[in-house]
């Protein structure tokens, strides 16, 4: 199936090929591929560049019941984007390579970043996160529709614990071990420089607390939980960073008023406020 895409008017198979010209796809017809979750972790400990993480993501076919989904989703489609194409891969961590700030999500929405090809992209999470991110001065605009819509961020990278769009918005356990080694993988390379991690909702928070720790650091104990606006200070072997937990921008929470645009600014301030220390 070939459609039009709605920005540069190129056409597309359903799951986009490497190397077919959407735009920010950041892989090859040479880029490999992990098939197997042994494959996921030889790749991601192999990795020597932030492009190449983000790259063997977009191709990653480890999890066969995710894999499946994403491809039945960016072909049945939802009526409202019928005359779009979709994505259909893993969307990959977005942003800066030398971020201060890394933000954590869960996993990519079925017809937000599996449609669009960008985490956050496409949904009205996308919206609430990257406009309040806008008015932190963390991006460059608070437009976030598609991928080749100009969006830049500035200090911060966004990046989801599973990269596949899963059914129910509920990755199995083994499939979010299976998918850890890539966010290793980003950690090893980026994380360096990361002073502030904000997690958007508890999921996200426990994936940070098992990064800490799989990096060879230390969370404490017991363990911190999750709060909106609870800071954890984290041990690394780069030194301390701050965990900041967030509710995740889920139209569940943002409709019900539980987090509402200055709840999220007031996060990315304080995030921009320890990391400046
Ligand atoms: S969820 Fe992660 S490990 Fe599984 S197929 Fe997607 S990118 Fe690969």
């Amino acid at each position: 199936m070939k459609l039009p895409h709605p920005r540069i008017g190129g056409l597309f198979d359903s799951p986009v090929r490497p190397g077919s010209g959407w735009p920010g796809d950041p892989a090859s017809r040479r880029t490999a591929v992990a098939e197997t979750p042994a494959e996921v972790t030889t790749l991601a400990a192999a990795a020597r560049s932030i492009e190449q993480v983000d790259a063997e993501v977009s191709m990653c076919r480890a999890c066969p019941r995710l894999v499946q989904w994403r491809e039945e989703v960016a072909v049945v489609k939802r009526k409202s984007y019928c005359d779009q194409p979709y994505w259909g891969r893993p969307a990959p961590g977005f942003g800066s390579a030398s971020p201060r700030v890394l933000v954590v999500g869960l996993a990519p929405a079925a017809h937000g970043a599996n449609r669009t090809g960008r985490v956050f992209t496409g949904d009205r999470s996308g919206d609430f996160l990257f406009g309040s991110l806008h008015r932190s001065g963390l991006a460059n605009q608070q437009t976030c529709t598609d991928s080749a819509d100009g969006l830049a961020l500035n200090d911060v990278r966004v990046a989801a614990a599973v990269r596949c769009a899963p059914p129910g918005n509920a990755p199995t356990p083994a499939e979010r071990s299976t998918c850890a080694p890539w966010l290793d993988a980003e950690w090893r390379l980026i994380g360096a420089e990361v002073r502030v991690m904000v997690a958007l909702g508890g999921f996200a928070w426990q994936a940070a607390l098992a990064l800490i720790r799989r990096a060879g650091g230390s969370v404490g104990t017991p363990a911190p939980k999750f709060g909106h606006g609870t800071v954890a200070t984290l041990t690394t072997p780069n030194g301390p960073v701050q965990l900041l937990g967030c509710y995740h921008p889920s139209q569940q929470n943002t409709f019900t008023g539980r987090l509402t645009p200055a709840m999220m600014d007031d996060i990315f301030a304080t995030a921009l406020a320890i990391s400046a220390r």
